[in-house]
């Protein structure tokens, strides 16, 4: 994954073949926008998974990753060319953002080489799909609380226990999944990945039903799964530090996106609006809307720092929260606009797909502030990492996991 400098000439060349086939394929027809409620989620991920193929084929997908585990082999110079150009193109992959923005660098960074050349070509073409096990009903901000259980047997990893919010579990091939290998250790030190097949029979998938008529995320359920040994990901008991890692690359997927450079779509989205249905000359509306496109502007350069960190070999670090902080902040400014722009029509519409997105907008734009840890976790670790201040006390660090009164571990009450 160098940063090898390109000459004019070749970055000219590159930059045209991605117009080339960012032009043919990135479309948007069939994106499953037009559809509502529960096709959407399917719709979204054929698409994407359409797209990832012709991708591949061209050359053009995984483009940082070696050749020999499915990736292009090109260079970090490639990929920003790649994300500047797709900046002007919809975004055909939406649905596979913790597939290649979490789980794919997971795998490359904590794989053998023998389960990178099993798992990794087919991710990054979306031939299959990937999805992330981490919260419980008892264990979401706390994660290192959580019960589900991996013990070995033999040549076998046996699972049991309850995952929840899952995203996509439903659409997914496989899973990245921590669980508890040692209830001996302290919460964070008996923790293990490991790779999951979510077409297995012991694994029971049921849709938790969304207030917008999406059925986007799930409860997962293992009753006795069994996997290779060899599918235990990363080291035994070091599941935290990967989770944690993961955790960052997930931030900074939902943070930074899929594109590079300044934008403020969705403050020019609504300018347009308003000047549309005349109401571009309210005061309070404009200088809300100015405050919008300030807020995705800073956003934009967050992510730009972001990925210039990336680019100079970082590991994403704590500063990912804060592009993701920016992410629930703009969300929830929509709303309020949204509605000022629309007025009741974003409510009371007779099924203009226009105004039905934009409800259907209004309606997630919540769980922005919950998804990938809440406002107040992403405060907490710009508090302690990035600015230095005391951290929170923590009296369970030391204990053995198997004596704590955590998640749904309260029989000894
Ligand atoms: C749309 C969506 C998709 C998701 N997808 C996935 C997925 O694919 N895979 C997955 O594993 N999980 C997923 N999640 C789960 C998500 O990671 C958790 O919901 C999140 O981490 C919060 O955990 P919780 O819901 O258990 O809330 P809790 O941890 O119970 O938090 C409840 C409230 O307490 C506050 N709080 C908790 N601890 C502290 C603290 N120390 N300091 C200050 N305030 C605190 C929180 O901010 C929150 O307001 C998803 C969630 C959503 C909404």
């Amino acid at each position: 994954m160098s940063e090898t400098e390109l000459s004019p000439a070749e970055e000219a060349a590159f930059r045209e073949r991605c117009r080339a086939f960012l032009e043919e394929h990135a479309t948007g027809v069939g994106g499953g926008r037009a559809a509502s409620g529960e096709d959407r989620g399917a719709g979204l991920m054929a698409t994407a998974k359409k797209f990832q193929g012709a991708l591949a084929e061209a050359g053009l997908a995984g483009l940082v990753y070696p050749t020999e585990y499915g990736g292009a082999g090109l260079t970090r110079a490639h990929d920003r060319i790649w994300r500047e150009t797709y900046r002007d193109y919809p975004d055909m992959t939406s649905e596979l953002t913790i597939s290649h923005g979490m789980c794919l660098p997971v795998l490359n960074d904590f794989g053998t080489h023998e389960q990178k050349l099993q798992f990794l070509g087919d991710n990054i073409a979306a031939r299959t799909v990937w999805c992330q096990m981490f919260s419980e009903p008892g264990a979401g901000s706390d994660v290192a609380s959580l019960q589900t259980k991996a013990e070995l047997d033999g040549d076998e990893w046996v699972i049991n226990g309850q995952k929840v919010w899952t995203t996509l579990a439903h659409l997914s091939d496989y899973g990245v999944l921590i669980a508890r290998t040692n209830p001996e250790a302290p919460k964070h030190a008996g923790i293990s990945m490991f790779i999951v097949d979510m077409k297995d029979p012991a694994v029971e998938i049921r849709p938790i039903h969304q207030i917008d008529g999406g059925k986007h995320f799930n409860e997962v359920f293992f009753s006795d799964l069994r996997i290779p040994k060899s599918w235990l990901l990363g080291e035994l008991n070091n599941g935290w530090n990967q989770a944690t890692a993961m955790l960052m690359y997930e931030r900074v997927a939902i943070g930074t996106g899929s594109s590079s450079g300044i934008s403020h779509p969705n403050a020019d989205r609504l300018i347009n609006d308003a000047v549309k249905l005349g109401k571009i000359n309210e005061p309070v509306l404009r200088q809300d809307l100015m405050r919008l496109y300030a807020e995705e502007t800073t956003k934009s350069m967050v992510a730009m720092r972001t990925r210039a960190e990336l680019k100079a070999g970082k590991a994403p670090g704590p500063g990912g929260s804060l592009g993701k902080l920016h992410g629930a902040k703009i969300a929830k400014m929509m709303r309020s606009i949204t509605s000022a722009v629309h007025g009741a029509d974003v409510v009371a519409h007779d099924g203009d797909e226009k105004l039905a997105m934009l409800s259907r907008s209004i309606l997630t734009s919540f769980s922005a502030q919950i998804a990938g840890g809440t406002d107040e976790i992403q405060k907490n670790i710009i508090g302690d990492r990035v600015l230095g201040l005391p951290r929170d006390i923590a009296v369970d660090t030391k204990v053995p996991f198997k004596d704590l009164k955590v998640g749904t571990q309260r029989s000894a009450d």
